[in-house]
């Protein structure tokens, strides 16, 4: 066949199908349309499935036309399910991070979007004559007569009739279609079922003031639909407001209010409504940012900025201003933040800004609330996006603007399936839609440092917190000093702390790693106590007196002797948060604590919770990881202690030094954000590493540049371009053997490459540092290339030799772009 010959054909991605792209022709009856975005129903084997055009034309590969080529049975949506630009970036994902579309799609589309059809049967009127008058009952099975009273009785069966029914029921549902007796139509999986149409209390005029005055039910009633911006669901006014039912009859028939039945858009359950003050006088270097980026927002064109602001100097604002602006022009904004619970503040002030028309996006939204999400933004009612990583991959139509805030944090990096990274997909959808982005962090990635210094990125600097406070005063304590088997507060810190509680200061210590001790050692044979399912050490959690697998969640009781060894005796070494807590409880028996991880906060709310708490000084000290560093804003804390220094600088990873510079500088910024000034004390044993002095001098500047340099002089990245090739199995030598398989092939694709005059490194491969993980064992192969493109060709070249060897059988290839974790 001739292309000629083919007809118009669309290329079509099979929802929960296989891994590729399959081509369709499009029959003459539904040519008309354009099918782009929407979902179909196609022939798949001996099924029919649901897949989404993602493409038409009228070419197809001749393998594929020799093969066949099958119709279109059915078009499912009047219109595309998701914008054209969002479409867009899943094809750009798919091929940037090698990760199928379908696949790349299943994580965007809601679940219900997701689904396939199902089929349902009901009678003819000649079937339910020919039923009535009952044929043969002898010679049916069970199965058929249990299917024949059911479409007697009910207007529709369906699938899940059928999985109730006894055998025999498909043979005679067939001979029944056949005779004419029984016709089947789909039922489309829609956003549909979710909507809720509820009574809302809609306020029209004031009842007079006087009338008000007199009562003080009927105030809190009008004050309660005046916070909920002059409407509200009746059931949350019942459930708020004593006597809310009489109010609003009687109101309703005075006509000061309307009764009206409305869709309502269930909310995300994070939502809270915190009031802030009026808007800020800017400062002169908040002023001078806006400035510099609102051209790009009022004329959009794509266009990166890389926002670099000390911590406190006041981007939030920056943030809202600029989306205000957005939202005025009639246009869109997405932003992004690294962990929702995390950021209740920012929620806060953007919901007080934006109200109805923000929606908030985490990764832990019920379907039913995503749906309601997905209609508000594709119906063009959202105007603001606020959400993590995933919000990246959002329906919002008509976007203005894009902001990523905190830019250089890790959770943007997504480490399993799909792995993509949030700020660089930012980037790229920007583009797609011909928008300014904003990258915010007063300690940003060296990649987009040096994109900025470069002149890729424009640079946007703030070089003062807000109302000029002063940066805190660091100050690093030698803990090789202090010998002594488990110190963790240092004579200086404790010392500190002190003089904080007697100023009626609040502190915060940070410690990045959780549970009591990080391992147990036998005394005897000096085993470790380790994982079954990981190549790790179990962590020994005291309040739950068990040990624990922090990467699979694997738990068992404490030993009473090595299980190893069966005689020695076991004993913690190393400590976490909770064995710090214990250790302040101990020597400040009068202080209140608070502890922050993954073990105390079970869940957002509980997170929220105490937050809150500790921003209303409900406690004095605050014990926690990472999750205590981010973008948090406590205005009596004076006191900063970073318990041990060292723990992130000691992985194997040539960014290191970078994390361990933004975590610390970050943790830092916590300090004196309010009147008093703050102060931070370091503990390490490592006083002179570069890292920590960089740190100690609040200079992230200077401490990019000489990591750049050193960057330059290694090559590697922003320098060069990495994919990490993942092997994985369940076998450790079918395993190893496919990774030096992998190696092989890449080693020979490598001198064809640089027999033509490209040149490109293949390190490895080597066992993960993590070399088991959740019973299967890992290995990395790195890939090296001075260009992007040639990467992808490489990356592409490597892959297609895998797809054809029998050794890769029992292993998974997984490839990591850009990636951001070794192990
Ligand atoms: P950053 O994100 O840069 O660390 P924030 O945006 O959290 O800083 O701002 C730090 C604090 O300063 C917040 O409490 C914020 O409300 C306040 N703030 C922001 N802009 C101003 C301003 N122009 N004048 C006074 N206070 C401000
Ligand atoms: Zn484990």
């Amino acid at each position: 066949m001739t292309p000629s010959t083919l007809g118009p054909l669309a290329l079509c991605a099979v929802l929960r199908g296989p891994s590729n792209c399959l081509h369709y022709r499009i029959p003459d009856r539904i040519r008309a349309t354009n099918l782009v975005g929407r979902r179909v129903l196609v022939p798949l084997g001996y099924r029919e499935a649901v897949a989404l055009v993602v493409d038409v034309g009228d070419q197809a590969p001749a393998e594929v036309i020799r093969g066949g080529l099958k119709d279109i049975r059915a078009v499912v949506d009047d219109e595309a399910v998701l914008p054209m630009d969002l479409l867009a970036l899943c094809r750009w994902i798919s091929s940037y991070y090698f990760h199928p579309l379908p696949s790349v799609l299943e994580a965007v589309l809601p679940s219900s979007l997701l689904a396939h059809p199902r089929r349902r049967y009901r009678l003819t009127a000649e079937g339910r004559a020919g039923l009535l008058q009952g044929a043969q009952q002898e010679t049916k099975t069970l199965g058929a007569r249990v299917l024949e009273e059911a479409l007697l009785e009910r207007e529709e069966v369906g699938l899940e009739d059928f999985e109730t029914f006894p055998k025999g029921w498909k043979a005679h549902l067939k001979r029944l279609e056949s005779l004419g007796w029984v016709t089947s139509a789909y039922t489309w999986p829609s956003l549909e079922p979710s909507v809720k149409r509820v009574r809302v209390i809609v306020l029209k005029e004031d009842p007079p003031e006087k009338r008000v005055a007199s009562s003080p039910h009927l105030r809190r009633f009008l004050a309660f639909l005046r916070d909920s911006g002059g409407a509200c669901p009746f059931g949350d006014l019942r459930r708020q407001v004593p006597q809310a039912p009489y109010w609003v009859k009687k109101l309703a028939a005075e006509g000061f209010l309307t009764v009206e039945e409305r869709e309502f858009l269930r909310e995300s359950p994070m939502a809270q409504d915190l009031a802030s003050g009026p808007p800020y006088e800017l400062t002169p270097e908040q002023k001078a940012a806006i400035e510099a980026m609102e051209g790009a927002v009022r004329s959009p064109c794509f266009k990166p900025f890389v926002l670099y602001g000390v911590t406190g100097s006041g981007k939030t604002e920056i943030y809202l201003r600029l989306v205000e602006k957005t939202v005025a022009l009639g246009r869109t904004a997405l932003v992004l933040v690294p962990e929702i619970a995390l950021s209740t503040q920012v929620e806060a002030v953007f919901r007080a800004r934006f109200g109805e028309s923000l929606a908030v996006w985490h990764s832990g939204l019920a379907s039913g609330v995503r749906d309601d999400q997905w209609r508000k933004m594709t119906s063009g009612r959202t105007a603001v996006v606020l959400g993590v990583r995933s919000a990246v991959l959002s329906p919002i139509r008509n976007l203005g603007l894009i902001i990523v805030d905190e830019e250089h944090d890790s959770s943007y990096k997504q480490e399993e399936r799909l792995r993509y990274h949030a700020r660089d997909v930012a980037v790229m959808r920007a583009r797609i839609a011909g928008v300014p982005v904003i990258l915010g962090s007063a300690t940003p990635s060296l990649q987009s440092f040096h994109h900025g210094r470069t002149g890729r990125y424009a640079l946007v600097t703030l070089l003062k917190r807000v109302e000029d406070r002063p940066l805190p005063h660091i100050q690093i304590v030698d803990m090789r000093r202090h010998r002594g088997p488990f110190r963790v507060l240092s004579p200086e810190l404790q010392k500190a702390l002190d003089e904080t509680l007697e100023n009626d200061g609040q502190a915060m210590l940070f410690l990045n790693r959780r549970g009591f001790a990080s391992f147990f050692l036998c005394r005897a044979c000096g085993a470790v106590l380790q994982c079954p399912h990981c190549a790790v050490s179990l962590t020994y959690h005291q309040s739950l007196e068990r040990v624990l697998c922090h990467y699979c969640g694997h738990e068992e009781a404490v030993p009473g002797v090595c299980p190893t060894c069966t005689k020695g005796i076991m004993i913690p070494f190393g400590f976490g948060t909770e064995r710090v807590e214990e250790e302040l409880r101990r020597q400040f028996p009068h202080v209140k604590t608070l502890r922050v991880d993954r073990d105390a906060m079970t869940c957002p709310a509980k997170l929220v919770q105490t937050l809150d708490a500790f921003r209303s000084r409900k406690a004095h000290v605050m014990v926690g990881t990472q999750m205590i560093t981010k973008g948090h804003d406590f205005p009596h804390v004076t006191l900063v202690g970073v318990i041990n220094a060292d723990t992130s600088l000691q992985i194997s990873d040539f960014r290191a030094g970078e994390t361990t510079a933004q975590l610390l500088m970050q943790v830092a910024g916590r300090a004196g954000r309010g009147e008093k000034p703050g102060r931070v004390i370091i503990q390490t044993y490592n006083p002179h590493h570069y890292v920590i002095q960089a740190a100690a001098a609040m200079d992230y500047g200077h401490f990019c540049e000489h990591e750049l340099a050193s960057r330059r002089t290694l090559q590697y990245p922003p320098f060069t371009r990495l994919a990490r090739l993942l092997v994985t199995g369940p076998q450790e030598t079918a395993t190893a053997h496919a990774a030096s398989e992998l190696g092989r092939i890449a080693r020979e694709a490598k001198a064809d490459w640089e027999s033509r005059g490209i040149p490109l490194a293949v390190l490895g491969p080597a066992p993960a540092p993590l070399h088991k993980l959740k019973k299967r064992f890992r290995y990395n192969l790195y890939v090296k290339a001075w260009r992007a493109e040639v990467l992808q060709s490489f990356v592409e070249n490597i892959l297609d030799g895998v797809s054809h060897g029998a050794v890769f059988e029992a292993v998974r290839v997984a490839v990591d772009r850009d990636p951001v974790s070794s192990l």
